[in-house]
C-alpha cells in the first residue's frame, strides 16, 4: 500500500472511532510520525493534505523539515521524543508542539527560550503511566505536583498530557489514567494512541494520535 492510501485508511479509522465515541472528528488531530523517513517519502503525504507531522529527534527534524516547511508554509511540526535541555533552543525554534516535557531542568530551559524567542509551542507533559525505568515521563503520582510547578515556578502553560503505554500491556487502562490526570488538572489535550491502538485512545479521549508505521510503513 502507498503512504497516501494508508493515510486514507487511517483517516477513515479515525472517523469511525470518533463516531463510535460520539465525538466530533475535528477534536482529534492526526500527527503523522515521519521519523526515519526522508523528504521524498513525506512529500506525497503532504500532497494528500496532511499538515501535522511528528518527529522524535531534534537533529533529524532539523535536517529534514526546514526545506519542507519553506515549500509548505502551513505545516505543523510536533516533537514527540525526549528532549535534552541543551536542545531546548533548537526545539522551540523549530517545533509547534513539544509532547515530552517531564523534568525541572527542561522546564527551566523551555521557559527561557519561549521568552527569548517569543514563540510558544503547545506543551504536553509526558506521563510514564507504566512506571517503566527506561521510559521518560513523570510518574502518575507526581503528575499533579509537577503540573503545578510548571505553572507556578516556570510560568509554563501546559496544554495537555502525553503517554506511551508499556508495549506488552493492554493500553486502555494507561489511556484512562492519563485522561483522569488531565481532567482533574483542567488540561484539554491528550496525546495518546499510536498505529496499533489509536482507535482505543480516541474512545478514551485522545485529542492527538501519533501514527507512524500505519501511514509510512515499517521502520
Ligand atoms: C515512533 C513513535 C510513534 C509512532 O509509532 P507507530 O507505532 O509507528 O505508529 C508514536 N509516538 C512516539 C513517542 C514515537 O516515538
Amino acid at each position: 500500500m502507498t503512504a497516501t492510501a494508508a493515510l486514507d485508511t487511517v483517516r477513515i479509522a479515525i472517523a469511525r472511532a470518533c463516531k463510535d465515541a460520539g465525538r466530533d472528528p475535528s477534536e482529534v488531530t492526526l500527527v503523522a510520525v515521519s521519523k526515519t523517513f526522508e523528504a521524498d517519502a513525506i512529500e506525497p503525504v503532504i500532497a494528500a493534505g496532511q499538515r501535522v507531522f511528528g518527529e522524535n529527534r531534534v537533529q533529524e527534524a532539523k535536517a529534514k523539515w526546514p526545506a519542507l516547511m519553506t515549500a509548505h508554509a502551513d505545516i505543523q511540526l510536533h516533537l514527540i521524543g525526549p528532549l535534552q535541555s541543551n536542545k531546548a533552543k533548537e526545539a522551540v525554534a523549530l517545533f509547534d508542539a513539544i509532547h515530552s516535557v517531564d523534568r525541572d531542568s527542561l522546564c527551566e530551559a523551555l521557559a527561557k527560550e519561549i521568552a527569548a524567542q517569543k514563540r510558544a509551542p503547545l506543551l504536553f507533559v509526558q506521563v510514564n503511566t507504566g512506571a517503566e525505568p527506561q521510559k521518560a515521563g513523570v510518574l502518575p503520582e507526581d503528575a499533579d505536583a509537577f503540573l503545578k510547578k510548571c505553572a507556578d515556578v516556570y510560568g509554563l502553560r501546559i496544554s495537555g498530557l502525553m503517554c506511551i503505554p508499556p508495549a506488552e500491556e493492554a493500553p486502555g487502562p494507561h489511556f484512562a489514567l492519563t485522561a483522569k490526570i488531565a481532567n482533574r488538572n483542567g488540561l484539554k489535550f491528550l496525546s495518546m494512541g499510536m498505529s496499533a491502538d489509536f482507535a482505543d485512545a480516541i474512545l478514551l479521549g485522545a485529542t492527538h494520535v501519533r501514527v507512524g508505521s500505519a501511514i509510512f510503513g515499517g521502520r
